[in-house]
Parts: C-alpha cells; sequence; structure tokens
C-alpha cells in the first residue's frame, strides 16, 4: 500500500494524514470544505515546524512530508488511485453509510476501506458495499501524530488477510496497533466512557467536587488527567453520544447517560469546544477554573 487517501480533514484527519506522509506515503487529503483543507494543511506544517525545533526530524524531512501531500475537494478524484482508504469525516452514521457506499463504486476492487469512527459499527459500514471482507476500523487517538495506539477493529466479515496487512501498516507508521472485535465502543471507549460517567455520577450525587475527583484519578492512579477535564477535551457532546451507542447496543442500564450529562449537552455546555463544561476556558488562561456551578460542591453528609 501507497497511496493512501484520508477523507475528512479536521483534527483527525489532518494528524492521520501527517503520520502517513511523514512515513512515506503519498496521501491525498479530501475534505467538503476547502477551508478545512487549508486549516489542515497550516496545521500539519506548524506540528512539523515544532518537530523540527525539537530536533525530531530535518527541514528536508518536513519538506518531504508537505510534499506527500496533496488536497482535493472531489471525492472521486481523491480516491481513484488509493490502495487504502482512511475515513475521518464527521462522527455521522449516515454520512458514513453513504460515503462508504460511495467509496465503493469509486475505488478498485481490491482497495480496503478503512474508518476511523469511534463508536460506529463497522459490521453496519461494511454493509453497505459489496467488500465487507476489507471494510476495517482504524481507531487512531487523538492527537495523532503523539499517540501511540491505533485500535484495529475487525468487523464480522474482516478477513485475516486485511486485518494482518492493516496491522503490519500501522507498525510501520511507528504506531502500536491492537486487534480487537467490533462490539459497542471496541475496547477504548468501552472502558473510558463507563468511567467518564462514574466521574459524573460522583459529582451528581454530591459525592465529591470537580477539583477532588479529578485529584483522585490523576495523584491515585497515575491518569495524566482526571476524568472530568478528560471529557471536556473529548466534548460532552460526543461522550453522551457514545455512552448511547453502549446502552443501545448492549441495553444494560449500568450504560446510561448520567442526568447532569445530558443536561449540560442540552444546555451547550460542551467542555472545551464550547468554553464551559466542568471548567471554565478563557482565551490566555492557562490553570484549570471549575465552572461557577460547581465551585462549591454540595457533599452528602
Ligand atoms: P472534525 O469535525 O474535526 O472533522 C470532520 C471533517 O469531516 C470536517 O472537516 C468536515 O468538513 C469533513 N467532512 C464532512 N463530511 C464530509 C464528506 N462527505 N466528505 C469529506 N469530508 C467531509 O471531526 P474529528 O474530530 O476529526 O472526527 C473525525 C472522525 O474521527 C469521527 O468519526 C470521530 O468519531 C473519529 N475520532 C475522533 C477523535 C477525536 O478525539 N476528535 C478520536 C478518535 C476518533
Amino acid at each position: 500500500m501507497k497511496n493512501i487517501a484520508v477523507i475528512g480533514a479536521g483534527t483527525m484527519g489532518n494528524g492521520i494524514a501527517h503520520v502517513f506522509a511523514m512515513n512515506g506515503y503519498s496521501v491525498t487529503l479530501i475534505d467538503v470544505a476547502d477551508q478545512a483543507l487549508t486549516n489542515a494543511i497550516a496545521t500539519i506544517t506548524k506540528n512539523l515546524d515544532r518537530m523540527v525545533a525539537k530536533e525530531r526530524i530535518s527541514e528536508a524531512d518536513k519538506t518531504q512530508t508537505l510534499n506527500n501531500i496533496q488536497t482535493a475537494n472531489d471525492l472521486a478524484e481523491g480516491v481513484k488511485n488509493a490502495d487504502l482508504v482512511v475515513e475521518a469525516a464527521t462522527e455521522n452514521i449516515d454520512l458514513k453509510l453513504k460515503i462508504f457506499r460511495q467509496l465503493d463504486e469509486l475505488t478498485a476492487d481490491q482497495t480496503v476501506l478503512a474508518t476511523n469512527t469511534s463508536s460506529i459499527s463497522i459490521t453496519k459500514i461494511a454493509a453497505v458495499t459489496k467488500r465487507p471482507d476489507k471494510v476495517i476500523g482504524m481507531h487512531f487517538m487523538n492527537p495523532v501524530p503523539v499517540m501511540k495506539l491505533v485500535e484495529v477493529i475487525r468487523g464480522y466479515a474482516t478477513s485475516d488477510e486485511v486485518t494482518a496487512n492493516i496491522m503490519s501498516l500501522s507498525q510501520n507508521l511507528g504506531k502500536v496497533p491492537v486487534e480487537v472485535n467490533d462490539y459497542p465502543g471496541f475496547v477504548a471507549n468501552r472502558i473510558l466512557m463507563p468511567m467518564i460517567n462514574e466521574a459524573i455520577y460522583t459529582l451528581f450525587e454530591g459525592v465529591a467536587g470537580v477539583n477532588e475527583i479529578d485529584t483522585v484519578m490523576k495523584l491515585g492512579m497515575a491518569h495524566p488527567m482526571g476524568p472530568l477535564q478528560l471529557a471536556d477535551f473529548i466534548g460532552l457532546d460526543v461522550c453522551l453520544s457514545i455512552l448511547q451507542v453502549l446502552h443501545d447496543g448492549f441495553g444494560h442500564p449500568k450504560y446510561a447517560p448520567c442526568p447532569l450529562l445530558v443536561n449540560m449537552v442540552t444546555a451547550g455546555h460542551l467542555g472545551v469546544k464550547s468554553g464551559e463544561g466542568f471548567y471554565q476556558y478563557e482565551k490566555g488562561r492557562k490553570e484549570l477554573v471549575v465552572a461557577d456551578r460547581f465551585a462549591k460542591p454540595e457533599l452528602v453528609s
């Protein structure tokens, strides 16, 4: 596999393009929004500059990496020579099914179609194509150039050969691939999201405040950030939607989203991206400030 098409030039797509290009692959980055493509190239350039400054790559490596990336706003044009497509468009099931139906028509029969979805069934996506054996999950973590893990998710029909190819390709990118089966939340979010939900329940029930909960998990469990801060970073809307996938998929009440999380999302308090979640995020402010409404936790006596 030499020619890689990456669909979606947002947070994940630009990181995925960066990593493939830096490892010598020829990448076409595709987005319907021209501005997203412009922003992605600017972000990749800035991230490469940082790597040059830290002497992790040379100026020549940076130039070569950027030369390995082309952009396209037309899907047919962007995927026509692809050996592998990695789809990282917006997390919306109807959109992803539409894209995979198109990819099945637009790419050569042997092209492998991967998705970076966090929560949508690989088996469901594969089922809209005539090549379900060549559809697979390639779940990169954010920020992609930094995080080592790739969760490689086998759909119900994914072949052994395609799985082995994607595992070794991920290693070629300097990543550590882990093979998992296609059940709701895969492994990463099946374990992470109930922990975040439990942290929100702990706050909701007044057991402890935001700082206290995050401090227990940081200092007690050596997590680099507490679960409430992490939820703010991921986006509370994203956390809610993944919990709903787990709840619907397993039908078990242990995955029921905490009512406080539902209320916060309904109110538009989504974490870092909206400026407020469990913490407040003001421009130019470095320290974490607990949002006003959680400033004085009502502890259960
Ligand atoms: P994002 O909103 O930052 O970017 C999505 C991009 O897709 C946008 O630029 C949008 O213009 C583009 N897009 C929408 N429809 C398109 C189409 N038809 N063709 C081409 N481009 C299209 O989203 P993101 O955070 O980068 O997430 C992308 C995928 O990665 C999602 O499936 C998400 O679940 C998954 N994911 C996200 C994270 C994360 O931390 N953000 C982590 C792991 C996986």
